[in-house]
């Protein structure tokens, strides 16, 4: 006999736990993705070589305590290109910019390095591609998202933006028969599945990208969400409020019945979040910082959640180069970091 009742089934990887113990599960993958390290390894290398000031256009990446780091180090921060000083030097952010954003830099004689993530650019090279040959592009994602603006400046003439099922619905196309849809890559699998089949219903001749665009960062990081939920009475994720893949995770999560909440930090941990909680999972968006996600923990822990599990539902390891004119610079990398 093992205490335990005969028809009990215990979740795999899951030890049972004694009366009262309070339990953390750490996801992972988590955090930063190869894309945000990029962001941040080009304006570090940039301050490092050419001092500050350095324009930044837009957040870098979406997250507050990540900008502020940057913004203290000598980085600052714009909205719009008329901010910045006629012949400076400026970042574009892992977002991506559209080539109206392009041309004013150039018009304004501004020294360009451009952080936008490979796989970003890969959307926007899609978009170029059907718009030459006179598709009409569905851009699904989230209107007024950076990402989403720069893409759909690519071919505006050509590109029709949805957000849900019922954006689909409403659709009206000239030519059904020459359709292409396209996405963000930060979005929810599960309703981007849901507006593709609506697409295929409506207009069957529409073609998707070869690769999907959602990129692997936010695929593992939700995959790994959807596979602890059932383990956990609450998840906590790191990241700020306009990081669209961070919210994306407290979306699946909330989906599948459970409890889930986005904190810049732990200070933003309220006692309600944990009522009734014995295991608690934590995981962190694409652009939040580990060291927010170590100190969760250790608050986590203050709390009476002394056992810590990780569960590492992938594994990811993803690098990108960094952009051409700052390529050579790369083994100044280490002694940055390091510093
Ligand atoms: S979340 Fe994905 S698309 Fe965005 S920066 Fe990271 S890797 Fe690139």
């Amino acid at each position: 006999m093992t205490g335990l009742a005969e028809e009990t089934i215990i979740p795999s990887g899951v030890v049972p736990r004694g009366e009262g113990e309070k339990k953390i599960i750490l996801l992972k993958p988590r955090g930063f993705c190869a894309g945000v390290v990029r962001a941040i390894d080009v304006v570090k290398i940039a301050l490092d070589l050419y001092g500050a000031p350095i324009y930044v256009r837009k957040e870098i990446v979406h997250n507050k305590h990540v900008v502020d780091e940057l913004r203290d180090a000598g980085a600052i921060f714009v909205e719009e290109l008329h901010e910045v000083p006629e012949g400076a030097r400026v970042i574009f952010s892992a977002h991506g910019v559209s080539p109206a954003v392009r041309a004013e830099a150039k018009d304004r004689r501004l020294q360009v390095i451009d952080a936008t993530c490979p796989l970003v650019t890969k959307v926007h090279i899609e978009a170029i591609k059907f718009a030459k040959q006179d598709y009409t592009i569905i851009l699904i994602g989230h209107r007024d998202h950076d990402e989403v603006t720069g893409t759909l400046g690519e071919a505006p003439k050509h590109t029709i933006l949805v957000s849900d099922v019922e954006d689909v619905n409403r659709l009206d196309v000239k030519d059904p028969e020459r359709m292409v849809y396209l996405t963000q890559t930060t979005l929810s699998l599960d309703e981007t599945k849901d507006i593709v089949s609506r697409l295929l219903e409506r207009f069957p001749k529409i073609i998707g990208p070869k690769t999907q665009d959602i990129c692997y960062a936010t695929e593992n990081r939700q995959l790994a969400v959807k596979a602890v939920a059932p383990l956990c009475q609450t998840l906590l994720v790191v990241g700020s409020q306009n990081s669209s893949n961070s919210r994306r995770l407290v979306e699946v999560c909330q989906k599948a019945g459970i409890p889930a909440y986005l904190l810049d930090d732990a200070s933003e941990v309220r006692p309600e979040m944990l009522d009734n909680v014995q295991t608690v999972a934590v995981t962190a968006g694409a652009s939040a910082p580990e060291h927010l996600v170590e100190q969760l923990i250790d608050h986590l822990k203050a709390n009476g959640y002394t056992d810590l599990e990780e569960a590492e539902i992938k594994e990811e390891d993803v690098r990108f180069t960094l952009p051409s004119d700052l390529e050579s610079f790369t083994p100044r990398l280490h002694t940055i970091r390091t510093q």
